[in-house]
């Protein structure tokens, strides 16, 4: 793979501007406060780890990101724009942020090509060729280019996220977000999931990355963000927060997974 096809793509933001950057997002689910007042920027080629309780908002974080909730107040802006409601807007900003969730969530009834073909193609407005080629390189990154031909239930767990990373990427998106990507996986599949995933880091991707795998948080991230209770308690880079946690409530949540 040649140098410019391994970089992230070019920036449009100007120097200094965050590609992700949330401003005061507030979202209720009825009574429920589940984001408070969340303010958060995340630089260009920037990998941050998101932990916290379960229930303490950290999938809804990643849904409002890529407009899958809507928020109650606030605003999301990815490379300066801010996040459009609906629309053709909408749908292209959507297609700059890559989403890969806990269930690896490739269409059953489709080849493993065609599951990373078809965004391109629809939403990229790629030739079929094009997209094809660009999808044989990225499954090959992967470690799946043999599997290219065959349907997601012959596939293994770790093969289908894998899978799944490159069918997010084959779109081009500036930012990755992970949510949990191996917490659905046999625990010998976990590890070549994470692996591509660091590569990915390496690269210079900007991810946003909701996992409890401290090896991957102490390898490729930038900064720890720690979420209880629909807020952000404190962040730091990795070595800080695992040894040195400032909250009460980071101290108890690490007394319990580490
Ligand atoms: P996490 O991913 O950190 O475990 P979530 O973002 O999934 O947390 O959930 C945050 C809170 O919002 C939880 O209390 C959860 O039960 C609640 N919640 C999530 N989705 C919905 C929904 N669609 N409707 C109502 N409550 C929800
Ligand atoms: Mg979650």
């Amino acid at each position: 793979m040649t140098v410019s096809e391994a970089s992230p793509p070019a920036p449009s933001a100007g120097p200094g501007e965050a590609l992700v950057c949330l401003t005061g997002v507030q979202k209720h689910y009825g009574s429920l406060h589940v984001l408070r007042d969340i303010d958060l920027e995340v630089d260009r080629g920037e990998v941050i780890v998101v932990i916290g309780p379960s229930g303490a908002g950290k999938s809804t974080l990643c849904r409002a990101i890529n407009r899958l909730e809507t928020i109650d107040e606030g605003e999301i802006a990815i490379d300066g724009q801010p996040l459009p409601q609906e629309g053709k807007a909408l749908a292209r900003l959507r297609a700059d942020v890559g989403m890969v969730f806990q269930s690896f969530n490739l269409f059953a009834h489709k080849t493993i090509l065609e599951n990373v073909t078809l965004g391109p193609i629809k939403v990229r407005k790629k030739s079929k060729a094009d997209a094809e080629k660009r999808a044989r390189e990225l499954l090959d990154r992967v470690g799946v280019g043999h599997q290219a031909d065959k349907y997601p239930a012959q596939l293994s767990g770790g093969q289908q996220q894998r899978v799944a990373i490159a069918r997010a990427l084959a779109m081009e998106p500036k930012v990755m977000l992970f949510d949990e990507p191996t917490s659905a996986l046999d625990p010998e599949m976990i590890k070549e999931v994470l692996d591509v995933m660091v590569d990915l880091a390496e690269r210079g991707m900007t991810m946003i990355v909701v996992t409890h795998e401290m090896g991957f948080a102490r390898t490729a991230a930038n900064r720890v963000v720690f979420m209880a209770d629909g807020a952000i308690v404190e962040q730091a880079d990795p070595e800080t927060f695992f040894t040195n946690p400032e909250s009460d409530r980071a101290k108890d949540f690490l007394s319990k997974i580490l």
